[in-house]
């Protein structure tokens, strides 16, 4: 499905159902942001939610916020940050900065910190210092992004930015921050309707422009229009959507050869509502959608760090990434790969089990040569690839990639075990990145630039700062969501 809904014609709508300042559509991390400032801000705000529940794929998420320029987390474990630094480290690592959005980004971060707490909870104090994707425990800061990795480490000084909310574990965490969004709409007077899905956007049509005005929604049989000032989309991403998924970032619908079970499904992160709609309802009422082909998508092959010491070769026996990249780096990097083939090789005395089975241990040989026969690597080549890292790693140095040298180590004692990280064979998790082209305030952006008047879009439908897995950090969505969804909540209040 990758049809764009039709917009209706305001003068077509019979009767309207309400009326508000600002409809927003879902309830996730970032329409719970902009529905909360919408209403201290003064306006009548309507949330349409179409599941039973608030929450969307932000419930799901583990809960890290991508903050720093001194936050008090960053202040009571000893880690130096300025907005300036920030500022300088995304700009690097965003393939096409978007300086406006990153300076109000940075230089906002720790309000913004102060705003997320001010909901009723505490960033932990405390730093987890490890190479991890998430921390193991309830630790409230480490490094979840290549800010200690070449070459930005030449760019801005590193300093830790993942704040994880006080949840172990994996997933949900981030729950805890929309359950206090709820609460805090509903002192705030906001409404939530649930299992209420919009299904159009109704505009006004003056021939010069369309202007948005309102939202058509559907309630199980019931249909209706809202008639509104402003409409806020924050519907989320098009992960769950196979036809969106095939045609703009097909390795997220990649199918996996698995040793057990044959081929299975991809394993694809997200609620069965990141099916798209919202950038299409945008699209469909003059916005322009950008960045629809990048996308995050990862296989970690660390934790044990220890792993990280061995080197990462194409299948022409070649590196082609500094193995020290967070994880979604190293993973955009696999997909660059002739035929997107990649093996992680370490020696026994680096040899772990990582502790997530995401990449497959293949097996292990006495010899690089056997080895390499059997990865398929042209003759000679990874011997060369492993003599040469060797020589250079017994000095602690790595001239080719720049690896840190906590990571440097010889691999020079057998047997050596390799591990797939191809895809279609390790397991690729992930999800979209790209969406509607908006201002620093949300506006959603026309391909001429102006903006559609009367909308605006936040999180996971929109872009803003999180452009491609190469730049990505862990953290920035939740954090531009409820960043910008602020901003656009206040902004739309105010038309
Ligand atoms: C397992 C997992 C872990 C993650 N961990 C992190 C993390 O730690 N840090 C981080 O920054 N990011 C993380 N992410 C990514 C992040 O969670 C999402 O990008 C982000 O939550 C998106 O927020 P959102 O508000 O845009 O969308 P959502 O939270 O998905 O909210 C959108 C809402 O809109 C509703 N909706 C959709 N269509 C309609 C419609 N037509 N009408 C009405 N309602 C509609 C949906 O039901 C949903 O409730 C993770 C993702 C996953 C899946």
């Amino acid at each position: 499905m990758k049809e764009i809904p039709e917009a209706v014609d305001a003068a077509d709508v019979t009767s309207w159902s309400d009326e508000v300042d600002v409809v927003v559509i879902g309830f996730g991390i970032s329409g719970g942001s902009a529905a909360v400032s919408a209403a201290a801000a003064g306006a009548r705000v309507l949330v349409l939610e179409k599941a039973a529940a608030a929450g969307g794929t932000s419930a799901m998420a583990g809960g890290h916020f991508y903050l720093g320029g001194g936050t008090a987390v960053q202040q009571a474990t000893g880690h130096d940050d300025t907005a300036e630094e920030m500022y300088s480290y995304l700009v690097a690592v965003s393939p096409e900065p978007d300086h406006e959005k990153i300076r109000a980004y940075c230089d906002g971060s720790v309000e913004h910190f102060n705003w997320l707490e001010d909901l009723g909870f505490q960033f932990e104090r405390t730093f987890y210092p490890g190479k991890v994707v998430v921390p193991p425990g309830t630790e409230g800061l480490s490094y979840t992004g290549n800010e200690k990795v070449f070459p930005f480490t030449e760019k801005a000084k590193p300093a830790p930015r993942g704040h994880s909310v006080p949840v172990p574990g994996e997933l949900g965490g981030a729950a805890m921050v929309i359950d206090l969004l709820v609460k805090r709409a509903n002192e705030l007077g906001a409404e939530v309707r649930y299992e209420t899905g919009v299904t159009n956007l109704i505009v006004e049509d003056d021939s010069q422009e369309k202007r948005v005005v309102g939202v058509r929604w559907k309630h199980f049989t019931e249909t209706g229009a809202i008639k509104a000032n402003a409409v806020i989309i924050a519907a989320g991403g098009f992960a769950m959507n196979p036809d969106m998924v095939a045609e703009h970032t097909p390795a997220l619908g990649q199918k996996r050869r698995t040793k057990h079970h044959g081929v299975v499904e991809p394993y694809i992160l997200g609620n069965p509502n990141d099916d798209g709609l919202g950038i299409r309802m945008g699209v469909s009422a003059g916005g322009v959608a950008k960045s629809l082909d990048q996308l995050f998508i990862t296989a970690a092959a660390y934790p044990p760090e220890i792993l990280l010491t061995g080197i990462i070769v194409n299948k022409d026996g070649k590196r082609f990434v500094t193995e020290d990249s967070y994880h979604s780096r190293t993973s955009a990097f696999v997909l660059e790969q002739p035929d997107q083939v990649a093996y992680l090789i370490v020696d026994e005395d680096h040899m772990q089990m990582p502790e997530m089975p995401l990449i497959k241990f293949i097996d292990g040989w006495e010899t690089v040569e056997e080895m390499e026969a059997a990865l398929g690597i042209p003759e000679g080549n990874l011997v060369e690839t492993l003599d040469r890292y060797n020589k250079y790693a017994a000095q602690g140095e790595d001239p080719d990639f720049h690896k840190q040298p906590d990571y440097v180590a010889p691999q020079t004692k057998g047997p050596w075990a390799a591990f797939d990280l191809s895809l279609g064979r390790a397991m690729y998790s992930g999800f979209t990145m790209g969406g509607l082209a908006v201002t620093v305030d949300g506006q959603v952006l026309r391909e001429d630039g102006d903006v559609v008047p009367g909308l605006y879009a936040a999180g996971a439908c929109a872009s803003t700062i999180a452009q491609d897995g190469k730049g990505y950090s862990s953290g920035t969505q939740l954090g531009e969501g409820s960043f910008f969804g602020r901003r656009a909540g206040t902004h739309a209040a105010g038309r």
